[in-house]
């Protein structure tokens, strides 16, 4: 119970919980205890976690942060949550997050915004704000996210812990709310790497549920960590420096965090080496051409006919669609059903959606370059700490920005990870971003582990 009860202390001033399942906390400890007692125990049994309400888990409400879900308690397990569940990981509730996971800030949630747990004015990042805060406060010792565009790596960053998002495939989405499918994929929070590498061990693995889930055999992340450490544990390493990240953009405060932590890779034994993405600075317009597309199209799922929100009151059939999804869905979304809509719609598919999809390719391609002078690639993780909450409430635009360096990594594909490296002068956190190549999640952690 002492999560529980840290949760029950500390939640009304954070909001990182949608709902705590107290009852089914301490029903999935008492298992875990006989696991443990008939020595059945696996690294994660009895370990209690928090899941993003993005994950659907039977029995339990399941929201997304959306009044459209505000009612909907899931039949099924997420592909995730069953595995945690058969790893006897002990799940506390399902943590707040951005409305259908859009967002960088946890304010558009239908439950209202998280506080980020070092100060309570600022936001804590998102769209797995709730997740991340709860680990930073230590309501959970680990949490599931979901990252589109930087919604694991953005808020550990943020609240000042360590998280992961996985290469494309290596998570199932099946029972994950989708957003933009080509995009989405399920994250680690935890308060180390080394938490993280046991979380993304019990995540990861293939699911014929999910189109795109990759057929590999399943790994243990944590192998690498055990491995005899030297002084200059990471002698040999290459770490890519790209020339764009490090140009304008980024507040002197995060530059010279980051830039401590550089020196400190270094005298780990690794060295660096300038990189260019010259098409990175395109990935914003690129993925709010794509995301949106794919948004307008899963979202519309959501009639309020078999499950979710339905209006009171309505004429015929499409009075209550619109008005369903009048109501149930916020500003922000909606936004982006509009945008996705005109993107694909005839005449305008070629000049954006098919030219979004060529800067993703291209996208890709900088990567693949750089990856071949170097094993990973290093840089912020957001411009700027923390800012306070409501300071972008108004400004869709200045908020999209914030995620230059994270969206890029999602439109390739490939795996990277948040870690913490010091404070802002305004006392907030700051994040170092390792990016890695498909698949290279072992040499992330590792160099994480290493450096922390
Ligand atoms: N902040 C980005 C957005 O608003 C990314 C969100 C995410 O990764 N889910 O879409």
């Amino acid at each position: 119970t002492l999560f529980l009860d840290r949760i029950d202390a500390l939640n009304p001033a954070l909001n990182a919980f949608i709902t705590v399942d107290r009852e089914g906390a301490l029903a999935a400890a008492r298992a875990a205890d006989e696991r443990i007692a008939a020595g059945q125990a696996g690294a994660l049994t009895g370990i209690p976690l928090a899941h993003k309400d993005v994950f659907c888990t039977e029995g339990v409400l399941t929201t997304c942060g959306s009044k459209m879900l505000s009612n909907f308690v899931s039949p099924y397990d997420a592909h995730v949550v069953g595995l945690l569940k058969a790893a006897g990981a002990v799940g506390l509730g399902k943590a707040n997050m951005d409305e259908f996971a859009m967002g960088s800030s946890n304010e558009s949630s239908f439950y209202g915004p998280v506080k980020n747990p070092w100060q309570l004015a600022h936001v804590p990042g998102g769209s797995s704000g709730g997740s991340a805060a709860a680990v930073a406060a230590r309501l959970a010792p680990i949490a599931t996210g979901t990252d589109t565009g930087g919604s694991v790596r953005q808020p550990a960053a943020f609240c000042g812990i360590t998280g992961i998002k996985p290469t494309y495939g290596l998570v199932s989405r099946y029972g994950m709310i989708a957003y933009a499918s080509s995009l989405d994929q399920g994250g680690a929070f935890g308060a180390s790497a080394e938490d993280c590498a046991l979380l993304l061990s019990a995540m990861a693995g293939f699911d014929p549920r999910d189109s795109t889930s990759l057929e590999r055999p399943a790994e243990d992340y944590t192998a690498a960590l055990a491995a005899p450490a030297s002084a200059r544990p990471l002698e040999g390493l290459r770490i890519g420096l790209p020339r764009e990240f490090f140009a304008e953009g980024m507040a002197g405060d995060v530059r010279a965090a980051v830039e401590a932590a550089l020196v400190q890779y270094r005298a780990l034994g690794a060295t660096t080496v300038e990189v260019s993405l010259p098409n990175a600075k395109l990935a914003i317009p690129a993925y709010y051409v794509i995301a949106p597309a794919e948004c307008s199209s899963n979202l519309s799922r959501f009639d309020g006919v078999r499950y979710g929100h339905r209006a009171a009151e309505y004429g015929d059939l499409a009075d209550m669609y619109g008005k369903s999804r009048a109501e149930g869905f916020g500003a922000e979304v909606k936004r982006r059903i509009l945008v996705g809509t005109y993107v694909l719609s005839h005449g305008y598919y070629d000049a954006y959606y098919l030219q979004a999809q060529r800067l993703r390719r291209l996208i890709a391609q900088d990567f693949q370059v750089a990856l071949q002078q170097c094993d990973l690639i290093a840089g912020p993780t957001t411009p700027t700490t923390a800012w306070a909450l409501g300071q972008m409430a108004d400004d869709p635009v200045q908020m999209y920005l914030s995620d230059i360096y994270t969206i890029a990594v999602n439109l390739a594909g490939l795996p990277g990870l948040s870690q913490p490296c010091g404070f802002g002068a305004d006392g907030l956190p700051v994040g170092l971003q390792l990016v890695g190549d498909y698949f290279g999640e072992t040499r992330l952690l590792n160099a994480a582990y290493r450096f922390q």
